[in-house]
């Protein structure tokens, strides 16, 4: 029923989300440039409302439901932004709220989701199985599943942070884009084959779970156990159908960053950039520092993806970065 979404969705969304989603700026830094011998653009989605991109998917897709739909609320099931980005899109649309989360998720995100006004339930991650459990209370409760990346209204959503990076700084020739279940750069793709037809355009995972790269070599999805790595919003097992769809026609490659990239990235956007990036945010440049893609002279894009850490652990990773002189 679903079609797999093109450009003229991205455009759709970006007109739903005009007032209600940020406009988040595209922030440059000379150390950057000089360390990367190129022009960098990072469009920092970590600014963006709930502090992640994932508010724009959330927010288109919930404001396409149906009247009915809209009394009867939505169901997510996510233990980091998507179920912020759901709840946050439900308050202001006036549609409740449910979010499914694992028992250990962090209370942080809890208390946040709840702040914002959805019921939270629990379950267990190692007993239950959480796709069943929301498939099940969808259909007791009449609500509508959103999922976290593969759907086509989320995935046009997610584009619309790739069309404002195109409007302010004109056509790129490389964009690199964090990578986990695979909306955001599929979206991003969407956006960049309309946009900027001749941008190279790489999705960056975590090396210790690259089943996005597994797939696009094998030509289907591949699936994984669930990778450790300090990357949490890219903790995932597996691409989605939309995604992969769009991913192994438009993407030109993905590529890894190790969880210690991530931690020098971390801490570069804290000391030259004063901002606050998640480690799952800094995919996208610890790549362009360290993957070895032909950047230099290059005009280059960097999408910045969110900045929800715990504060706590923020200060660990920033902290134990620091050389045993520190
Ligand atoms: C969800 C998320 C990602 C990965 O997005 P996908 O659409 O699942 O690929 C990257 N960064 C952050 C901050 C996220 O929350």
């Amino acid at each position: 029923m679903l079609q797999l979404p093109t450009y003229d969705d991205v455009a759709a969304a970006a007109r739903r989300l005009q007032g209600h989603a940020h406009r988040t700026p595209v922030l440059r830094s000379a150390t950057a440039d000089r360390m990367l011998n190129a022009e960098v653009f990072f469009k920092c989605e970590n600014l963006q409302r709930m502090g992640a991109f994932k508010f724009r998917g959330a927010y288109n897709a919930l404001s396409q439901f149906t009247p009915a739909q809209r009394k009867a609320g939505v169901i997510a099931f996510s233990s980091g932004n998507h179920a912020q980005a759901i709840a946050l899109s439900a308050r202001l649309l006036g549609i409740p709220a449910t979010i499914l989360m694992p028992l250990d998720a962090p209370q942080a995100k809890m208390d946040a989701t709840r702040g914002y006004g959805a019921e939270v339930i629990t379950f267990d991650r190692y007993q239950q199985d959480r796709e069943q459990l929301s498939a099940r209370l969808a259909t007791e409760r009449g609500l509508t599943l959103i999922p976290p990346y593969d759907h086509p209204h989320v995935i046009a959503g997610q584009g619309t942070a790739a069309c404002e990076l195109f409007e302010e700084t004109g056509p790129l020739d490389v964009l690199l884009v964090p990578l986990g279940g695979g909306g955001l750069l599929s979206g991003t793709a969407l956006a960049t084959r309309a946009l900027a037809p001749k941008c190279k355009l790489y999705g960056v995972e975590p090396e210790a779970g690259d089943d996005g790269r597994q797939s696009l070599r094998k030509g289907e999805i591949v699936d994984i156990p669930t990778p450790q790595t300090l990357a949490d919003g890219a903790q995932t097992q597996h691409l989605g159908q939309f995604t992969f769809g769009v991913i192994r026609r438009d993407v030109d490659d993905i590529v890894t960053a190790s969880d210690a990239q991530l931690v020098e990235a971390m801490r570069f956007f804290a000391e030259r950039m004063k901002m606050v990036v998640e480690p799952t945010g800094c995919l996208g440049f610890a790549a362009a520092c360290h993957a070895g893609l032909p950047l230099r002279g290059l005009r280059v894009g960097v999408i910045v993806s969110g900045g929800n850490v715990d504060l706590a652990r923020y200060a660990q990773l920033i902290g134990s970065a620091v050389g045993p002189a520190g």
